[in-house]
């Protein structure tokens, strides 16, 4: 995407990102931050946050908060809780970004594991709608809020092997057109990322024989994210967006 934000695009923006400890979600936050934003680093593993919190401290931008929280774990009570106490702490939520992601093994349908089904569905999405219905009134309170979901290529059209990823990403893009149907009348506007092919660790997991110098890395991805949490992306909702337009699905040639 050739897209130019403006340095400042999102200065003073109050905004969260789940998997901000690592990845694509990480480097969401760091671009984030370095825009203006102030930041909620959610994720589950506390040292890889602090270690997020920490670069954006010595950039000298914006004190970023954290909330050590388990997508697969938490239980609804929890999910209110956090709404709670977040909104004890700010006025309102400018964004949020449902980035956290669960692969699960890539194998034939027949043979998943339903254990394993089910760990992939609460954190792809379980996680998203309950986070989502915990943060919604603080969305609804900025003067003009971006809820982005996290999709794939596999979310699009299936894949042999992708099972319960795909299925997951299937139900996340039709979670984001109900929501963004529901809101349509709102300052809320509601989308999805597909990021494509990208250079991560659950993307090495996916795929360990591919050569990761052939794959964008999470920066050069950044402008959508950038688009669609500023107010350029304003009147956008119930879109679904790629992040490498006209990239081949699956492994990288
Ligand atoms: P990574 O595995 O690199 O990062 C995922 C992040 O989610 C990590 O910070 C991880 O935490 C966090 N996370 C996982 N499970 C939980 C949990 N139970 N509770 C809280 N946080 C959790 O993945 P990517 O950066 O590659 O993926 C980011 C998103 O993009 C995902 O939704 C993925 O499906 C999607 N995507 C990625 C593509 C790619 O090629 N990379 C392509 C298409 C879609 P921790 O660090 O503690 O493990």
């Amino acid at each position: 995407m050739h897209y130019q934000p403006q340095p400042e695009l999102l200065q003073n923006r109050i905004i969260l990102v789940t998997g901000a400890g690592d990845g694509i979600g990480r480097e969401a936050a760091l671009t984030y931050a370095r825009h203006g934003a102030q930041l909620i680093l959610l994720g589950r593993t506390l040292s890889k946050l602090q270690a997020v919190q920490e670069q954006i401290r010595q950039l000298g931008l914006s004190p970023a908060a954290i909330v050590e929280f388990d997508l697969l774990t938490a239980k609804p009570a929890d999910y209110q809780k956090l709404g709670a106490e977040l909104a004890s702490a700010y006025p309102y939520l400018d964004g949020v970004l449902n980035n956290a992601g669960l692969l699960g093994t890539i194998n034939p349908l027949a043979e998943q594991d339903y254990q394993e089904f089910c760990d992939v569905m609460q954190v792809n999405v379980n996680a998203s709608l309950l986070l989502s219905q915990a943060l919604l009134p603080l969305l609804l309170k900025a003067p003009s809020a971006s809820l982005i979901f996290t999709s794939s290529s596999v979310g699009k059209v299936g894949r042999a092997g992708w099972g319960s990823y795909a299925i997951s990403k299937f139900a996340t893009e039709g979670m984001m057109q109900v929501l963004a149907d529901e809101y349509k009348n709102t300052n809320l506007r509601v989308n999805c990322i597909n990021p494509g092919g990208t250079r991560t660790g659950m993307r090495a997991s996916a795929f360990p024989d591919e050569d990761p110098q052939k794959l964008k890395t999470p920066a050069d991805i950044m402008p959508l994210y950038l688009y669609l949490m500023g107010d350029d992306s304003r009147r956008k909702t119930g879109m679904s967006f790629d992040a490498q337009p006209g990239r081949k699905a699956g492994p990288a040639e």
